[in-house]
């Protein structure tokens, strides 16, 4: 056989060769130095064999060819970068340059190493793997392949190759359009796009085989003279009806904040316009630029890294043995009652769901029912499954079905007596192992739990709306709680496939406290006569994927005017700002409730027309002139109050890893991703540089953006809170 460790290598009497990738000690193949030394090392080894005709590269892992290259080589690259040019600047840069092309090279190597070359994908192919097949003369896909170039989402590009070849392969809105979103392709998808040559269901290395046979060319239209760009050329009466227009939507979807995104842009513009390795080679300057960023540090920390662990129970308690789900109960069919059931039956839980009634138990059913049906119409979901899925939720009025239940989510009405109501039924019928667990989303874990049969076995799973779309979910802990209550929460979470953060029992835990100050910002500014529409297009420019109004509109207005209330009665009419208050009561007052009336800072009118700010707002306060608003600022302003928020959670002990306020951040109200997330922002323009910011808008507008003292003393050192709180040590 073969002397490679995470290849087999096989030349049949036909002289084809199959190579096949198989990391002995990953789940998944990956791209690591070693496994592109190895890819080398082999195909240097087939050119030079005259008896090879052609060569097969497959995957030996069921259902997936690869996840991609492992993130933790631009790291290093990073690391040996920052280490190098203390002695070399040049020579560093050289080498960075370099070692970001490794890939780019090694993939035209094969491109043109004169014999032909078939990707057989048998499943998951992902990142540099697809650029790999997109290299190779030939791809044949097993139909349930799914293909994507995903590294603009976490803040870089498909940089080795990826812009060049799909540009080359299918017209040019198309292949932007698919690099800019990093959307997932099916099989089926990717051969109408030309960027597949055959979906076969059976067995794939014969088919490749066969291609190669068949008399597979190894050269590439774009190596031949004559080759025609299928959308015809950057300079041409097509290539001038679609730019500018992809300029515009650039901008309109990223607001320009994203360097992946615009690189991509770049790489696409200018690589069509050379030769092959001319492109490649501008490709490689792009990459070797961005994966130098902030932002794509930022966003690979964040986004891949610190989501992967904390996704695989990064907080959970390690002595504490896997808990064995099988039934979830769910107290209250309502709103958010009715979305967790439909999210725990459809990870393959059993539910119980209770209400007061039969009829209103069967409502909140009947949500799953609507649901199912969407996913089954738009053939996500087969009729079967659906069948089963909704089979696995029994709507009832009887506690006494609870018993055999390992957890217990309650989800009635946000009223102290209510839920002291339920707890009282809820000790009749909890296991002796169960696991009670609350909903709510101002009551604080430790009060309700008083009135819980067993405080330690007491938890918050605080989830967000609409359940079935929102990833992210705060797990409070009560003064009680217990290592096996978080233990559950955090299985159960893991179970229905979405992100947990462990957040310490506080007034609005710590998403909704960070956003409330989202919305605080936008009455401010209001008050002080900023045009509405500057409010929301600033927020929007800032990375926000919702204008605070819009959101405000969408949480409902006489929510936060109930929030105001108890903010009030709890904490001292102090606790609100009286022309805060006045704006959201006169608002509730004219019926302007929000986007459930009809009506809220924006109008909505029927569709097809779009909603639009309400005129009479502007009437409220005197204008200021636009040119007179400092827009940058209100960006800032926006960014900034959300983040010492967030550094305020951290103060308190409220959240005590950064990456959980990070991805909470990102995940509970779509923080500007591209800044890695709440935290993330500041430790990316550093300390000194929030507090200097933060003192700066203090004495413009008060005393809300006065930095922390525990800012102020990092500020001093140079210390972030990665370092500080150990989230870049449990992260690396
Ligand atoms: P909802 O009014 O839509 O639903 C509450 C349900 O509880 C109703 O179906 C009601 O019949 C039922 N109920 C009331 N008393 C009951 C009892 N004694 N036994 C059984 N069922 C009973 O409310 P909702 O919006 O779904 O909110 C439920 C909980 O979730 C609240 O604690 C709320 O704070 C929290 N929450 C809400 C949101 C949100 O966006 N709406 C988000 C996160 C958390």
């Amino acid at each position: 056989m073969t002397e490679f460790k995470n290849f087999t290598l096989q030349t049949d009497s036909d002289g084809i060769a199959v190579l096949t990738w198989d990391m002995p000690d990953r789940s998944m193949n990956v791209f690591t130095e070693e496994v592109m030394d190895e890819i080398e090392k082999a195909f240097d080894g087939l050119v030079a064999d005259a008896a090879v005709k052609g060569v097969v590269f497959t995957s030996g892992k069921e259902g997936s060819f690869t996840g991609g290259a492992d993130l933790n080589m631009l790291r290093r690259m990073n690391e040996a970068y920052e280490s190098e040019r203390k002695s070399d600047e040049e020579g560093a840069m050289r080498a960075l340059f370099d070692r970001a092309g490794r890939m780019t090279w090694l993939w035209r190597k094969i491109e043109t190493c004169g014999k032909p070359v078939v990707a057989a994908i048998n499943g998951t192919c992902m990142g540099g793997g697809f650029e790999l097949a997109l290299a190779c003369h030939g791809r044949v896909a097993s139909p349930k392949a799914k293909l994507a170039l995903p590294e603009v989402k976490v803040g870089i590009f498909p940089g080795a190759g990826g812009t060049q070849r799909v540009a080359r392969m299918t017209d040019i809105q198309s292949a932007l359009q698919m690099l800019l979103k990093g959307s997932t392709l099916s099989a089926d998808k990717a051969k109408g796009m030309g960027l597949v040559d055959e979906v076969v269901a059976g067995d794939l290395v014969e088919a490749a085989k066969a291609m190669i046979a068949n008399g597979l060319s190894p050269e590439k239209p774009w190596d031949r003279k004559g080759f025609k760009l299928p959308s015809g050329p950057v300079y041409s009466p097509q290539g001038a009806q679609v730019w500018p227009a992809v300029s515009s939507l650039y901008r309109k979807e990223t607001y320009d904040n994203y360097p992946g995104a615009r690189a991509i842009i770049k790489c696409v513009y200018e690589g069509l316009l050379v030769p092959m390795d001319t492109a490649l080679r501008i490709e490689q300057r792009y990459f070797t630029e961005v994966i130098r960023t902030t932002e794509a540090a930022m966003m690979i920390r964040s986004l891949f890294v610190s989501m992967q662990a904390l996704n695989k129970g990064a907080r959970r308690p390690k002595d504490v043995a896997p808990t064995d789900l099988k039934t979830i109960g769910v107290i209250g069919a309502g709103f958010m009652g009715a979305g967790v059931a439909f999210v725990t039956a459809q990870a393959g839980l059993d539910v119980v769901l209770v209400d007061r009634d039969e009829e209103t138990a069967a409502r909140g059913k009947a949500h799953s029912e609507k649901l199912v049906k969407g996913l089954v119409e738009k053939k996500r979901l087969s009729e079967d499954k659906a069948e089963a899925l909704l089979g696995r939720i029994t709507a009832t009025a009887d506690y006494e079905a609870l018993r055999k239940a390992d957890l217990i989510i309650e989800a009635v009405f946000e009223d102290r007596d209510v839920k002291a109501e339920v707890s009282k039924k809820v000790a009749a019928v909890l296991g002796e192992h169960a696991i009670y667990a609350s909903n709510t989303s101002t009551i604080p874990i430790s009060t309700l739990a008083e009135n819980a049969p067993d405080e330690s076995r007491f938890i918050g799973i605080h989830f967000f709306s609409p359940v079935d779309k929102m990833m992210l979910t705060e797990v409070i802990l009560g003064e009680k709680t217990g290592d096996k209550a978080l233990a559950v929460a955090l299985d159960y979470v893991r179970a229905i496939k979405k992100t947990p953060i462990v957040v310490n029992d506080t007034r609005g835990f710590f998403a909704n406290r960070c956003v409330l100050r989202y919305m605080n910002e936008s009455y401010d500014m209001l008050i002080e006569g900023v045009p509405p529409a500057m409010i929301e297009n600033a927020a929007k420019a800032a990375g926000m994927p919702v204008g605070p109004l819009a959101l405000n509109d969408e949480v409902a207005v006489d929510l936060s005017e109930k929030i105001m209330k108890a903010t009030m009665r709890d904490m001292g009419e102090d606790a609100v700002d009286p022309r805060h208050f006045e704006l959201v009561t006169s608002m509730t007052a004219s019926g302007r409730l929000g986007r459930k009336a009809g009506k809220g800072f924006y109008d909505y009118p029927d569709k097809p027309a779009k909603k639009r700010l309400w005129p009479d707002l502007k009437a409220r306060y005197d204008q200021k002139p636009a040119s007179e608003v400092d827009f940058e600022e209100l960006k800032h302003r926006f960014l900034a109050t959300m983040a010492l928020e967030a550094a305020r959670t951290m103060e308190e002990g409220v959240v005590v890893d950064p990456r959980e306020a990070d991805i909470g951040s990102i995940l509970g109200f779509g923080y500007a991703p591209y800044t890695g997330g709440a935290i993330s922002y500041i430790d990316g323009m550093g300390t000194p540089a929030f507090v200097e910011l933060c003192e700066r808008l203090a004495a413009k507008y008060g005393e809300r953006f006065e930095p922390t003292p525990l800012l102020r003393e990092m500020a001093a050192s140079n210390d972030t809170f990665y370092a500080r709180f150990g989230g870049a040590k449990r992260a690396a």
